[in-house]
């Protein structure tokens, strides 16, 4: 098999990934460089728990063609071609529903970066990118007129967010700080919100108070 040890990398990522909840079900998907001229994708509608570094496919970085693996790649495969090969200096693209950024691309703006350890890993601000549906070329056209060369974490409207790093290890903590970010960012304008409306205020409070509950942890490979 090519590149297994990448491949099993893809593998274990993902079910980190879903173990925090940030891929649920068959959601997210990720790509890995494995060279200038090759990428690993995951496969698509594939239950993460049961893939395997066989499923994991391998494709031509410059035009998708297939190279080793017999699953069908995701289908935002485009999308993370794109950011590999736009951001020649990054070496991973992950893809998340990830719950409170996911809720925060309906607001449909974007999200400031105010502490120095987040702008290193994020960038100084998350971009929003406006819709287009999963899986077409309308949206990666839409994220890559977006990417810039200092921000690696971008909001896809109503839809869910693609970080992307140097490392693998990069990309997957650009996850859970842009989880961490659009939590704080959401509480503060809740809080804002509850202060100017009292008849909201208690279903407003309780808003806080879950998004309160919810523990991230960083993700570490
Ligand atoms: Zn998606």
């Amino acid at each position: 098999m090519k590149f297994q040890s990448v491949r099993q990398q893809v593998v274990d990522m993902s079910v980190k990934l879903a173990d925090h909840g940030y891929f649920a079900a068959t959601g997210g998907n990720l790509a890995l460089k494995v060279d200038d001229e090759h990428i690993v994708v995951t496969p698509s509608a594939t239950d993460y728990y049961q893939m395997t570094a066989e499923d994991v496919c391998v494709l031509r970085l410059r035009d998708l063609a297939k190279v080793d693996g017999d699953r069908k790649p995701s289908v935002e495969t485009g999308m993370h071609a794109k950011v590999l090969r736009i951001r020649a200096d990054c070496r991973a693209s992950i893809h998340t529903h990830q719950p409170i950024a996911s809720a925060c691309t309906l607001l449909g703006q974007p999200v400031p970066v105010s502490r120095a350890e987040d702008r290193a890993l994020l960038g100084d601000e998350v971009r929003i990118v406006g819709y287009a549906p999963s899986g077409t070329s309308w949206l990666s056209s839409k994220l890559a007129k977006a990417l810039r060369p200092d921000a690696n974490a971008y909001l896809l409207r109503t839809h869910g967010a693609i970080c992307c790093g140097t490392s693998a290890e990069r990309a997957l903590r650009a996850i859970s700080a842009l989880e961490a970010l659009t939590r704080d960012y959401l509480r503060e304008r809740i809080a804002a919100r509850a202060a100017q409306s009292s008849p909201q205020q208690a279903a407003l409070q309780r808003l806080l108070a879950t998004l309160d509950a919810q523990p991230i942890q960083e993700l570490v490979v």
